[in-house]
Parts: C-alpha cells; sequence; structure tokens
C-alpha cells in the first residue's frame, strides 16, 4: 500500500536479514573481509549496486546500493565541550559556549513528513505537482500504528526533539511546517524542496515512519538517485548526500538500538530512490529517514514511546552534525 511519498514502489517481501542479529557484527565482517582484499577500499565507500525485484511508478526498479565499509557504523559525533566552571548552560536555541566549532552560520532545515491536517483536505493535497521527472501528488496523509498513531504526529515530534538537539549545538534550524493554523495541510512536496533550497540549508533531513506488513521491521535512509529533468537536476547532491545519510544511518543504529530495514536495502539501511518530489527537486544535500514501520507491533510500540523518538531525534542530530564536521 502507498500511503506515502517515501513509501517503496513495491516492498520486496524479504532480504532475510534477522533483526536480532548484530548490525555491527554483520558489518565487522564485511570490513573485516575488505580489510583482506583491498584495503585501500577502507578509505572510501565501495558501492554495490542491487537491482530489487519491484517495479516503480515509471518501471525502473529502485536502487539499492549496499556499503561495504564502516564509516557509517563509526559514531562520528564528539560530545560538546563542557561548559567552563562556572558557566551557564545556554537554553535550546540559543548558540553558546556549547556551539560546536564548525557549526555557528550552519542551517539545517527538518521536514516532518505529512501534516496531521491532510486527512482533512483531500482535494487539496491530491493535486499533482510537477517533481521534475514527473507529476506527482502534492502530499499524502502518510500512515498510522494499528492503534491509531498518526505518521504526521511522529514526524512532527520528533523534528521538534531534533530542533532542540540541533539547535543547543549552535546551528540555525528551519522546519518546513509545524501543522496547526498557519499550515492546515501541507507544504507540497515541491515546496518542502524549495524551502530546503532557498534557506541554502548546509543538510535538510524528512522524517517519516514507514506503512508496510507486520514483519518487516527496522530502519532505512533514503538517498537521491541520479536524476535531470525538468526542475530536477541531482547530480551535485548525489555525493554529499550519501555521506549525510551514511552518517544518519550509523548514528541512528547506535542511539536507538535499532536494525536497517530487514525488507529492503539489503540490510544496509540505505536505499536510493528516484521517484520522491523531495529529493528529486533539492539543490541542498538531502536524505528521508523512515524510522521503523508503524504497522509492525514491535516498531509501533517504539515509534510510539516518547523515549525512543528522542533516542531517534539524537542519532539523526548526531548524524547531522557529523556531517557537518562539528
Ligand atoms: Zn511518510
Amino acid at each position: 500500500m502507498r500511503y506515502d511519498e517515501s513509501s517503496p514502489p513495491l516492498p520486496e517481501s524479504s532480504t532475510s536479514v534477522s533483526p536480532d542479529r548484530p548490525w555491527y557484527a554483520r558489518r565487522s565482517t564485511l570490513v573485516v573481509a575488505a580489510a583482506a582484499i583491498a584495503p585501500a577500499a577502507l578509505a572510501a565507500w565501495v558501492l554495490t549496486e542491487v537491482l530489487s525485484g519491484g517495479a516503480g511508478d515509471d518501471s525502473r526498479p529502485p536502487r539499492i546500493v549496499m556499503p561495504l565499509a564502516a564509516s557509517a557504523a563509526v559514531p562520528s559525533a564528539p560530545a560538546a565541550p563542557t561548559p567552563a566552571p562556572g558557566a551557564s548552560a545556554a537554553p535550546a536555541g540559543t548558540p553558546g559556549p556549547a556551539a560546536a566549532k564548525g557549526l555557528a552560520g550552519r542551517t539545517v532545515v527538518i521536514d516532518p513528513g505529512h501534516n496531521t491536517g491532510n486527512f482533512k483536505h483531500t482535494t487539496e493535497i491530491n493535486r499533482q505537482v510537477d517533481i521534475g521527472t514527473n507529476r506527482k501528488e502534492c502530499d499524502t496523509t502518510g500512515t498510522t500504528t494499528n492503534s491509531g498513531y498518526m505518521e504526521a504526529e511522529f514526524s512532527m515530534d520528533v523534528s521538534r526533539r531534533l530542533r532542540t538537539v540541533l539547535e543547543a549545538k549552535g546551528l540555525k534550524v528551519v522546519l518546513t511546517h509545524e501543522a496547526g493554523k498557519e499550515r492546515p495541510f501541507g507544504p507540497c512536496i515541491d515546496e518542502r524542496a524549495r524551502i530546503g533550497n532557498e534557506a541554502a540549508a548546509d543538510a535538510v533531513v524528512s522524517v517519516h515512519a514507514d506503512g508496510v506488513s507486520a514483519g518487516s521491521r527496522g530502519f532505512h535512509v533514503i538517498l537521491p538517485a541520479k536524476v535531470k529533468g525538468g526542475g530536477a537536476d541531482t547530480a551535485k547532491i548525489i555525493e554529499p548526500s550519501r555521506q549525510l545519510g551514511e552518517r544518519i544511518a550509523g548514528n541512528f543504529a547506535r542511539t536507538t538500538g535499532s536494525a536497517p530495514a530487514n525488507y529492503l536495502g539489503s540490510g544496509t539501511g540505505l536505499v536510493v530512490r528516484d521517484d520522491l518530489g523531495g529529493l528529486n527537486l533539492s539543490t541542498r544535500p538531502k536524505v528521508f529517514i523512515e524510522c521503523g514501520n508503524m504497522r509492525d507491533a514491535k516498531d509501533a510500540a517504539q515509534l510510539s514511546s516518547p523515549e525512543w523518538r528522542q533516542k531517534a531525534a539524537q542519532g539523526i542530530a548526531d548524524g547531522i552534525v557529523g556531517f557537518l564536521g562539528g
């Protein structure tokens, strides 16, 4: 079912990755193998493109990318410097002595997926917009857990937590929307991309949770494919977006203890897609993160937990800060 701009065109049934198998253990094995074969390759990600079996909107399958080196697994965010004795902690949102070197003046745009009001504005959000290579609905309602917790609520909550963490690091943070009276629906996916572009964001993250069959578990980060057409040209953001996504995936796994998705991405937690307007139209480094599967009871229990959402926000934030060199 396609609840979601970021739902996979056709979820793969399984790549048989046990969620109980330690992620780092698997990755360590890969790293050892890579080291034995080609030490020089450790400096870079070795990419293997694997065609999945699913047919997307445009009949091209999403490209699944397998990283073989370990940079994403290395916790990348140094702890914030300890304030000097007697210094008071800066309130959230105020760049203070805790601002890490290199982060001051940098801008992060956070895009809370969907909008809790979209359910009431189906005509507006079903309007077609240009995503460069195609046309697509302005926005979608997103999914829900079986008990009715909306993806749009989840994404807004994580986005606000993420903003608090990043502002405390001295970063300027822009949310694409905060729903409510100011934004009763949307923004449309093309506007979501435009907000990041016009803010000249150093990094953009769109926060989501997936809605696929029970038993499909774990997180994945979606990276932009190389697309060119209409207003879309992602050539310049491919590489920095990959670096951003790898950082986020590694840190998200570390802070939440979640495993990479067991239903796509070949266990890497990384997927490349060319059918998302929010990525196609971005001119700034940008990724989506699907934090878990709302339709799986175990994942839903995590997604519904405020404590877990704080860990999720921390992991995303650590990935962004690492990407920015903080
Ligand atoms: Zn979504």
